[in-house]
Order: structure tokens, then C-alpha cells, then sequence
């Protein structure tokens, strides 16, 4: 089953033909991070106006680098929720009225189910082998557990089977990307603020072993509290965030008065730039040793839960799991206990269509549609059972 997918949740606008749930035969994404750095974050109807400019061009260019006639299409798949309602109703209506238009089926896509679906994703012109369209050589293990960490969400979730989800824990305030694009505004790297902080960390780690001190001395330059939230699968990351916050305040008090005066940007973001303008503050040990304090506590709980559900495989999923260190942490976890880890490639971790055009053929199979009624739900959550 070919079917084109379309995503145009937030500030990316992507097209994708995925055949079978897993082969990928195209996938185009246009970014507006140009557009929103200016602005240190996602606005709303900045975001909207530029997803009805790229909609059309984008799928226009994903039926062409498939080589794919309309013909060939079985099946249209929009996001529907979660998101922010003017970006979701361009995806949605664009790929509605393809769909009427071509007379084919319609499914709309919730955007996380769809995030964990990014785990199913391989390259190539592959197809369908035997009649199992539920579980492929390659394929993810049930039952698994998913860490869905994203720009909006940080999740533990249990996975059962296709379509099966339990909830074990969520975030009480910050999602995980939040506080990386948050404190990435902090001290002035711009937006998104994971990739910007991955990098800084990454040179001042480096620096270190170049000065024969090692990694883990550089993550622990600065002390930085983390929420355990023990006996509970729950996160919070608006401790450290704050605790960012407070150290860029104290360095920038310590300035004397007239350099402040002279530097003050914008009211509050960018204290933490001008403070390490004036060496009070080192931004590169800064970041790594926040990115340490979010990346401890979200693979030790996934360790912790992996073992109390004895699940096959863990899987990353969402923006976060683009990030280098988490990775390389999660892996030594759970090489311990045996427990196969998976994470998409990078430039599928962040928004794409291609996720969404697998997670709806695992609909799709099971005979699921959606009328042209359906409206977008900005706040939609994953279908837990319990
Ligand atoms: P949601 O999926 O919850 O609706 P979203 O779609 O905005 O939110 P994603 O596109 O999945 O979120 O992820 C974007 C987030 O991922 C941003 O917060 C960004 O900072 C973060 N991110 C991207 N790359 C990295 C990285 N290498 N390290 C850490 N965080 C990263
Ligand atoms: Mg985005
Ligand atoms: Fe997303």
C-alpha cells in the first residue's frame, strides 16, 4: 500500500510517499527555523501563513522524487492533532481535498503515534514480504517502550502491540525540548535550541579531553539539580531550567552596572549571553552540563521501566532522540539487561511526513478511515487504554 502523508503540525511542512508502512520512496520537509529564530521560538500565525506557501510545492516535489503518478497513490494521511490549529488545518484540508479530488481513502494521523512510527522507517524501494502486515524482519519487539520526548511532550510509554498504549509517566511542567529550546534562549544560542546546545556541549567536552581532563569532569562543571520523582514515572524539568535562569541572573548582577546597561538586549533571555560576553560564565560548561542533568534522568527512568515491564526494545522517539549524548547513554543502560534500543535517524526524530505515512498504514490495514469531517484537535493525546 503506497500512501502519501502529509505533516504540517507546527513550523515544518513535509510530504512523504511511504509504501507498506516502511519503505520510504520520498520525503521532503521545508523548515521555517530561519523564520522563528528571529523571533526565539514558534509564532503561531507566522507558522501558518508560511505552511499555506510550502504546502502545495511540497508534495508537488515529493510525487516527483518517487517518479510517483496519482495513479500509484492508495491513500491520503494528514496530521490531525496535536499541533497548533491554523498550522494543522493547511495540512488537513490540502490533504482532504487530494484525497476527494484523486477519489481516494483519507486517514488523518495523530502527530505522536506517528513520532513512535518513525522507528518502523527504513530506506528503500521494499515491500510487504508474506501476508503479516503487523510484524516485519526489522521491525521494533513487543512489547516495547516508547520515550516519546519532543518539542511539546515527554512521555514513557508502555507499547503492547500496534495501537496499545499505556501510560507509565509524563512531564509535570517542561517537556524535555522545551527546556532545550528554553534555556538555549537563556544564553543566547538561538532556536531550536537542542542541535545549538548538543554543539556546545560537544566543544566544551572535547576541550577537555584535549586538556586531558575527561568527559564526565566537563558535565559536571556546573551543579544542576534533576527531579527524581521517585516511585513515579513521572519528569519535571522546570527545576534546572530555573536553576539556568538563576545562575545567568547572578552572573549578569555581578557585572558592574554600566557594562549591563550597555549590553541589555532584550529583557530577560539574554542575560546569560551577556554575562559570558564578560566571562562570568562559561556557556559551553553551561550546556553540557544541562544537557548531562536532562539526559541522566530520562535514560535512568527508561532503565528503571524497562526492567519493571521487562519489555523487548526500547524505542526514542520525537526531537530529543536526535540528541547524541541520550543515545549514547541510553545504549549503556541497557546493554546490561539486554534490551534492544532503537531511535530513528536524525532528520526523522524532528517533524517529517514520512512518520505519518506510516503510522497510517497500520490504520489503513485494519480498515480504519477517517469522513471529511474530520476537524483538526491541537490538544490530542495518544489513545491510551489505560
Ligand atoms: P510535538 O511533537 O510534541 O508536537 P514538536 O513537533 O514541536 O512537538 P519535535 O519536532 O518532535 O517537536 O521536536 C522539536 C524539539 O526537539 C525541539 O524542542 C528541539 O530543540 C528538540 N531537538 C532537536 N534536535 C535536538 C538535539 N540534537 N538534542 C536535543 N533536543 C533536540
Ligand atoms: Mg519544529
Ligand atoms: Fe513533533
Amino acid at each position: 500500500m503506497l500512501i502519501l502523508g502529509i505533516e504540517s503540525s507546527c513550523d515544518e511542512t513535509g510530504a512523504a510517499l511511504v509504501r507498506d508502512g516502511r519503505y520510504l520512496l520520498s520525503n521532503v520537509v521545508a523548515s521555517q527555523i530561519d523564520i522563528h529564530n528571529r523571533y526565539g521560538g514558534v509564532v503561531p500565525e507566522v507558522a501558518s501563513r508560511q505552511q499555506i506557501a510550502s504546502i502545495i510545492p511540497v508534495i508537488e516535489a515529493a510525487m516527483q522524487q518517487a517518479s510517483c503518478r496519482w495513479e500509484e497513490v492508495d491513500a491520503i494521511a494528514a496530521t490531525y492533532g496535536p499541533g497548533l490549529a491554523g498550522s494543522l488545518l493547511v495540512g488537513l484540508t490540502v490533504g482532504k481535498t487530494l484525497a476527494l479530488a484523486q477519489k481516494l481513502p483519507f486517514i488523518g494521523v495523530n502527530h505522536l503515534e506517528a513520532h513512535l512510527y518513525a522507528n518502523w522507517l527504513r530506506a528503500g524501494d521494499g515491500q510487504l514480504v508474506g501476508t503479516d502486515w503487523r510484524v516485519q524482519e526489522g521491525d521494533p519487539l513487543f512489547p516495547l517502550l516508547a520515550l516519546v520526548i519532543s518539542g511539546a511532550h515527554s512521555e514513557l510509554v508502555l507499547v503492547h502491540e500496534h495501537g496499545s498504549y499505556e501510560l507509565l509517566g509524563q512531564t509535570r511542567d517542561d517537556a524535555a525540548g522545551e527546556a532545550f529550546d528554553k534555556v538555549s534562549r537563556i544564553l543566547g544560542l538561538g532556536y531550536p535550541g537542542g542541535p545549538a546546545i548538543q554543539k556546545m556541549a560537544q566543544q566544551a567536552e572535547d576541550a577537555y579531553v584535549q586538556q586531558q581532563k575527561s568527559v564526565n569532569q566537563a558535565r559536571k562543571a556546573y551543579r544542576l539539580p534533576r527531579a527524581w520523582i521517585r516511585g513515579t514515572y513521572d519528569f519535571s524539568f522546570s527545576g534546572v531550567k530555573t536553576a539556568m535562569l538563576n545562575l545567568a541572573e547572578g552572573a549578569s548582577r555581578s557585572m558592574p552596572a554600566e557594562q549591563r546597561a550597555a549590553t541589555q538586549v532584550t529583557q530577560y533571555t539574554r542575560m546569560g549571553e551577556q554575562a559570558a560576553q564578560h566571562g562570568e560564565l562559561d556557556v559551553a560548561l553551561l550546556a553540557s552540563s544541562f544537557q548531562e542533568a536532562i539526559v541522566d534522568v530520562l535514560a535512568v527512568k527508561t532503565r528503571l521501566a524497562a526492567e519493571e515491564f521487562r519489555v523487548k526494545q526500547v524505542i526514542l522517539a520525537g526531537g530529543v532522540a536526535a540528541n547524541l549524548s541520550l543515545r549514547q547513554r541510553m545504549a549503556q543502560e541497557l546493554k546490561p539487561l539486554g534490551v534492544r534500543l532503537s531511535y530513528p535517524p536524525i532528520d526523522f526524530c524532528t517533524d517529517n511526513a514520512a512518520m505519518i505515512g506510516s503510522a497510517a498504514f497500520f490504520h489503513l490495514a485494519l480498515g480504519e478511515r477517517h469522513g471529511f469531517d474530520l476537524d483538526v484537535q491541537p490538544g490530542l493525546s495518544l489513545p491510551f487504554k489505560k
